[in-house]
């Protein structure tokens, strides 16, 4: 069993400061890499954000344990210096494959033969990376979600050349972080959570752009039919109405009528969910 004693997150933007501060405040040394000096900066002020929220937030938090985890990360823009002594190397670097693999090739002649590759992607499949690591069978994913200290899953999914043992290295370094790992056994784009939560999303906006039921009769259905706390339309508030809209406009001919009705009726009037104070509900 490798035990993870040293962590580097590469990107220090929403998720990997999220991730980086997470590891840090469960004890664990934790080096935060970033291209230029410029996203360091932000990323210390993420970082002091994230003490701010988690003293107010997570229990223990406050007398010091935020700020003792802020001083368990170092910051870096030298990637050699970054991993030369990471048993694990978490990437949350932007969603594009060529940028990932480049940086894979990169990490994989700077890393030593002991570190893990992890990545937090959200849509691409470890597969599709896997050969640029020049160790396939000690990478995974390891998939994080937005605001990690309150929606604490992490989905953890290999490919068929992952080790095993690192699979279950990388499992009990989620729960060693506080975090609920939910291993994936065969590869499956969206994980889990996608997986269930897409359909879900798709279905319900169906029914409201095409004039079967209101948003907050969709709701309601969802609530008392299955005794969940939000319906499809709040969670639609929560994660906010461009990241939906996105997709569905690149979607196919039904999708694409849903993502105009979205645009005409909330997105164009300034309704995009919790964060503007407005979405399907006011807030
Ligand atoms: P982001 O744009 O907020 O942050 C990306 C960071 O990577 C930036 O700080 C940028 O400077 C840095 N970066 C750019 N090129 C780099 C390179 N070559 N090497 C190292 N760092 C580099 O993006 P994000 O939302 O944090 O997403 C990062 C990853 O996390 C993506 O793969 C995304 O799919 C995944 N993810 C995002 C969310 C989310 O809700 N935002 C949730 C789960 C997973």
């Amino acid at each position: 069993m490798n035990d993870i004693a040293k962590v580097t997150v590469l990107g220090t933007g929403v998720l990997g400061s999220q991730i980086a501060f997470q590891t840090a405040f469960h004890g664990i040394e934790v080096t935060a890499y970033d291209i230029t000096d410029e996203a360091l900066a932000a990323a210390r002020q993420r970082f002091a954000g994230l003490a701010a929220t988690y003293a107010a937030e997570v229990p223990g938090a406050a007398d010091g344990a935020a700020d003792a985890a802020l001083a368990r990360i170092r910051t870096t823009t030298d990637l050699a210096d970054a991993v030369a002594d990471a048993d694990l190397v978490i990437e949350a670097v932007p969603e594009v494959l060529e940028l990932k693999r480049s940086t894979y090739e990169k990490l994989a002649a700077l890393a030593p033969e002991k570190t893990i590759f992890a990545t937090n992607s959200s849509t691409l499949l470890p597969s599709a990376i896997k050969d640029a690591t020049g160790r396939p069978d000690r990478f995974l994913a390891l998939h994080f979600a937005n605001r990690v200290w309150v929606f604490n899953t992490a989905e953890i999914m290999g490919t068929p050349d992952t080790d095993p043992a690192v699979f279950d290295t990388v499992v009990d370094f989620a729960a060693r972080i506080g975090m609920v790992p939910i291993p994936i056994r065969k590869e499956k784009a969206g994980y889990v959570l996608n997986s269930l939560l897409v359909p879900l999303l798709h279905s319900a906006a169906e029914l409201a752009a095409f004039g079967y039921s209101e948003p907050a009769d969709v709701d309601k259905v969802w609530r008392i039919g299955t005794g969940a706390p939000l319906g499809p339309f709040q969670i639609f508030d929560v994660i906010g109405l461009n990241t939906p809209y996105n997709i569905m406009v690149h979607g196919d001919e039904k999708s694409q009528k849903i993502a105009a009705w979205l645009k005409e009726n909330y997105i164009d009037q300034g309704r995009l969910g919790v964060a503007t104070g407005k979405g399907f509900y006011d807030y």
